[in-house]
């Protein structure tokens, strides 16, 4: 007699689930995946009606399936949720171009609304003329950080109140594995944290927290799904991918292993002496953005890049030469200043409140001011 579905018992199996091994129809495997899913968005009591939520939406596959899942979801059990599609271009010519055209592609399929925000529009520089300042060294760094702020800049310019990205179990695994191999215990408390919110920036959570990457691949490709599978042409952050291989080892002796690391980096208690050492949260000065010192790291960065210095910005001793290589000449180009959740949007230009103005109408644009 031919094996049949381990869940339904009536269908045969076409996969082998990767987290469990059990060996399902597609049918189940949808059922399960999306089931599992709402279950980590409901326990964990992610959003509330009416919460109007922006998905990341990079064109990617972890995206795409989110983007897909979450709209079906709502639909499902009625989550009340108005969704939209927030995508960071960061001007990675190859590479970020074409996977936009996928999250276009995307925006039709699922009749998202769709709002793209670019490194060049924000900060003056694309990710290929910041490669050419810097070399193929921290380019990641400079990436992360320009990313984080323009995700927060965007999801005020949308108006929502959280924002979902496609971070996986296999990418929250891997991060606790680099916070140990790191020694960064203050991190390693706050990394399995499905959702974050500081005072000031817009909520942020993971709903795969625990979906596979695998499972991920597999749903894309049962259902069809439309997804860009090219990897950054710029080389990505070379220890994280030592963390990556070593955590593929350690799934395939145990698939568990995903999520017993998530676990135990959940049941890990950091205590204060850890904590201590994260740097009180202020305001930049310069673009009312959260910062832990006088001008946050967009704005330092963006300085050392703008005065030639562009290693300058990365540590915590290249900002000391940065400010002690004399005051800020005029003219440089500076990111348009910050405000959350006001009704009031701000004229990027001058800073000064318009009032009758939309949220929408807030176009951020690159400024020349006298800094200061
Ligand atoms: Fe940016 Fe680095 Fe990711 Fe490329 S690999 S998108 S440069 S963070
Ligand atoms: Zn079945
Ligand atoms: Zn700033």
């Amino acid at each position: 007699m031919p094996r049949l579905c381990a869940l339904c018992s009536a269908q045969r199996p076409i996969l082998k689930r990767p987290k469990t091994g059990q060996q399902i129809c597609k049918t189940c495997f949808f059922h399960v995946f999306e089931t599992e899913v709402h279950n980590t968005i409901t326990e964990a009591k992610l959003f509330q009606p009416g919460d109007r939520v922006a998905i990341g939406a990079s064109g990617g596959k972890d995206s795409t399936v989110l983007a897909h899942v979450m709209k079906m979801l709502n639909d499902r059990y009625n989550y009340g949720l108005e969704l939209f599609l927030l995508s960071i271009d960061e001007g990675i010519t190859g590479y970020r171009d074409d996977s936009l055209e996928t999250v276009k592609q995307n925006q039709k399929e699922y009749d998202l609304p769709l709002k793209i925000l670019s490194y060049n529009e924000l900060y003056g520089w694309t990710m290929d003329s910041i490669v050419e300042a810097v070399g193929r060294k921290n380019n990641c760094t400079f990436c992360g950080v320009f990313r984080r702020q323009a995700l927060d800049r965007g999801a005020a310019m949308l108006g929502v109140d959280h924002i979902v990205t496609g971070h996986n179990a296999d990418d929250v695994a891997e991060t606790v594995l680099m916070n140990i191999m790191r020694g960064d215990i203050a991190r390693l408390g706050r990394c399995t944290a499905i959702c974050t919110q500081g005072e000031d920036t817009i909520k942020r959570s993971k709903p795969f927290k625990y979906t596979y990457e695998k499972e991920i691949v597999m749903y894309a490709y049962f259902k069809r799904l439309t997804y860009f599978s090219t990897e950054c042409i710029y080389s990505p952050d070379a220890y994280r991918g030592h963390a990556r291989s070593f955590l593929k080892l350690l799934e395939a002796a145990r698939p568990s292993a995903i999520i017993d690391i998530i676990h135990s980096g959940e049941a890990c208690e950091v205590g204060e002496e850890a904590t201590k050492e994260l740097k009180e949260r202020k305001i930049c000065k310069r673009c009312g953005y959260i910062a832990s010192n006088d001008l946050c790291k967009a704005c330092t960065l963006l300085e050392g890049l703008e005065r030639g210095m562009a290693n300058a910005g990365i540590t915590d001793r290249g900002r000391k030469q940065l400010e002690a290589s004399g005051p800020t000449p005029d003219g440089l180009r500076t990111i348009p200043f910050f405000q959350m959740n006001t009704d009031t949007p701000l004229d990027s230009a001058s800073s000064t409140p318009i009032p009758g103005q939309t949220v929408d109408a807030r176009i951020p644009a690159v400024v020349h001011v006298t800094a200061g």
